[in-house]
């Protein structure tokens, strides 16, 4: 039987594969060199060396059977899990490699966002434009990622911040991080920029940068729907961005598994800039622990404290983070009208209990191998439905713009997921303008024949919310975040922003140490960087008197050191209301078979957040930045429990810097520096 050319064609590429030996790094580098990119079709025929008029035909197969070769040499790999692999794709060239990061870099940086930390700084000089082709985007996942840890599937995403210049650090949870550490990569660094749209189709140890022209445009659930139709697979997992990330809002977020969000400091806008729609992930290796029978046993006997604790067994699974409404509320610390107060007077109509009683609530989920399962499915009276809102999201587009319309509450989170826009910044941004309108500053005029920017409309709620992720309208400057809205108006101290990052839904009056965890965080305004509200209101691991601030730079630090120690790991900071740091620790040992003692994990801790201050001073951060807006420090809480009360944070910031080995200008000293192994950065 004769045999065609094409079956030809195809027998000596695999010989001349096989026989080349060539690992699977210099295989796809291989292949990815030896093509040059198209932008003329619907896809990018990218991973072999081929005429194009093979490829229609013939790709598919080839594809699997490389797949198939590489599957055998990555479980090796898989197993062994020494090495942290990158997977480096220049979008300017089409260019890919694969890198193995150092097993000593690992180890001090466990993974996730420490290692995404370092790769950074070992990319960004520090004057790069956060909107330009040299600003790299990174995916990385942790060692615990995809495992059957414990809420183990958490991913963050890495770059500079086009809303703060500083360092952004944004994770999320679902299914895409677990998804991604199957493929066999740990971190994906994407730097360069497509001269067209596409997405990045990652499977077992191999890439495809597709085109993505009609996709371009998509919200953010239909991007996710034609992929996998497009692909035809609904097991694929995605990660992707809406119009208001293609449109560089410097708040749009990534939206992965339509309905989690790597959410806070614009990392979608920079996804945007490099026309990257989507990154799409399948894999089949899965991480395997150092001593699989023994981490099953540490794995279930921490299974075990998060299902009996009241917050990780009970309060989280039946109303969410919206179990924190009333709480905080009734503590006097739930900022209103852009943190015009502290005390919601529709509380009670807002709340996850509101969210029950009225119907909306249809039933909880989870991320990957969580137990807790905190996420709300809802559906509303107007036939939408959707996820959300959690408490931070329900806040920002409820009481910090002074609305108890529930409905509209929800319809505005919807369509934040949709257009892919941060919901805490999109509120506050809100917020601001609409103080900004009602004290003169922002014209009627200027409204373009919206709505009035008055508090507790929510027809301007969702009006703005719309504008803002299509950048319509008044919207075009709303994207621009509420300090550089502020600011060109003259009224920046409207802006309730720290270091350029909106806010989140506590009100440091009354709670000092949240106040100074707000404005030492290196990626502004951010509540889950040191969630000070555990000891300082909810009395986990102990209740702390919430005025009070002496000691408090040390709880911090502490809590710091610890938050940066968990995102590195790739697991969820919601487990740290049941489990301490002795429990991370068997965790991570368990798993890696590293024997870190607890100084030294504490210490990798302590060593990301060193490294993240040390990349925001080269990207221009000073001491003066360590601040929070002039309300919170000068206008005292006008009723409530907190009434009377400012942030004194100049009974704190000095103890701090202190604490932290840090001059008074807030540069780590070069005695810190040589204890934590970053005297070279
Ligand atoms: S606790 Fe909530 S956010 Fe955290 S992993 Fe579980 S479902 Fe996701």
């Amino acid at each position: 039987m004769g045999v065609s050319g094409k079956t030809k064609f195809l027998l000596l590429f695999l010989r001349i594969s096989t026989k080349w030996q060539m690992s699977i790094r210099e295989e796809i580098s291989f292949i990815f060199k030896n093509v040059p990119l198209s932008n003329k079709g619907k896809r990018r025929p990218c991973y072999l060396s081929l005429p194009t008029v093979y490829l229609d035909e013939w790709r598919l197969f080839i594809y699997k059977l490389i797949a198939t070769l590489n599957r055998q040499r990555q479980e090796v790999k898989a197993v062994a899990l020494a090495k942290i692999r990158i997977l480096n794709v220049d979008l300017s060239t089409g260019g890919t490699n694969i890198q193995e990061l150092d097993e000593k870099i690992s180890k001090r940086y466990i993974g996730g966002r420490g290692v995404g930390t370092y790769l950074l700084s070992t990319i960004l000089k520090g004057d790069e434009d956060p909107l330009s082709p040299e600003n790299p985007l990174l995916f990385a996942t942790g060692p615990l990622t995809g495992t059957t840890a414990p809420t183990g599937g958490r991913y963050m995403v890495l770059c500079k911040s086009p809303l703060t210049g500083l360092v952004a650090c944004s994770n999320s949870g679902g299914q895409f991080g677990s998804e991604l550490r199957r493929t066999g990569f740990d971190v994906i660094c994407i730097t360069g920029r497509s001269d067209s749209a596409v997405y990045l189709y990652v499977t077992d140890g191999l890439v495809e940068i597709r085109g993505a022209a009609h996709l371009w445009g998509l919200d953010t659930h239909e991007t996710t729907d034609s992929l996998k139709e497009e692909i035809g697979s609904d097991s694929v997992k995605i990660a992707c961005i809406g119009p208001a990330g293609e449109k560089k809002v410097r708040f749009a977020c990534i939206i992965n598994d339509k309905h989690r969000a790597a959410g806070r400091s614009g990392v979608g806008a920079v996804m945007g800039s490099k026309n990257l729609k989507a990154v799409v992930v399948k894999g089949s290796h899965r991480p395997e622990p150092h001593n699989r029978d023994r981490f099953m046993e540490i794995v279930k006997k921490r299974l075990e404290i998060l299902k009996s604790n009241p917050v990780t067994g009970q309060g989280l699974p039946s109303l969410g983070t919206k179990v924190l409404d009333n709480i905080i509320n009734e503590h006097g610390a739930y900022p209103t009208r852009n943190f015009q107060t502290g005390v919601f007077e529709h509380t009670d109509e807002v709340c996850g209990e509101a969210l029950v009683e009225k119907g909306y609530l249809k039933k909880n989920r989870g991320c990957y191998a969580c137990p807790i399962k905190c996420a709300r499915v809802t559906s509303l009276p107007t036939g939408n439905k959707g996820e959300g809102p959690e408490y931070e999201s329900g806040w920002a587009l409820g009481a910090a713009v002074g609305v108890e319309d529930l409905i509209a509450i929800t319809e505005a989170n919807y369509l934040c997921n949709l257009l892919g826009m941060d919901t805490i910044s999109c509120g506050m941004t809100l917020a601001c303008a609409m103080e900004l309108y009602e004290k003169g500053y922002i014209k009627k005029d200027e409204l373009d024949g919206g709505p009035a920017l008055r508090f507790g409309s929510s027809e301007a709620l969702v009006f703005y919310t719309r504008q803002m992720g299509v950048k319509e309208g008044l919207g075009k400057r709303l994207a621009e975040g509420s300090l550089r809205l502020a600011k060109s108006y003259g009224a920046s101290e409207l802006s309730m922003s720290v270091k350029g990052q909106e806010l989140p839904a506590y009100d440091p009056r009354g709670v000092q140490g949240q106040g100074l965890s707000y404005a030492t965080s290196n990626r502004g305004g951010c509540h889950v960087r040191a969630y000070m509200i555990a000891p300082e209101v909810l009395g986990i691991p102990e209740k702390l008197d919430p005025q009070a601030t002496e000691g408090k730079a040390q709880w911090v630090k502490i809590f710091q050191d610890l938050t940066a120690v968990i995102d590195s790991m790739g697991m969820c900071l919601f487990t740290s209301f049941a489990l301490g740091a002795e429990d991370y620790l068997d965790i991570l040992n368990g798993f890696t078979g590293h024997d870190y003692t607890m100084e030294e994990m504490m210490e990798c801790g302590e060593r990301i957040w060193n490294l993240e201050r040390l990349l925001n001073i080269r990207f221009g951060l000073t001491a003066d930045m360590d601040t929070l807006p002039r309300r919170l420090l000068h206008e005292a809480m006008p009723q409530g429990p907190q009434k009377g009360h400012t942030v004194r944070l100049s009974e704190m910031l000095p103890e701090y810097y202190k604490i932290r080995g840090w001059d008074n200008d807030g540069i780590p000293s070069s005695k810190t520096l040589e204890r934590l192994d970053l005297k070279t950065v």
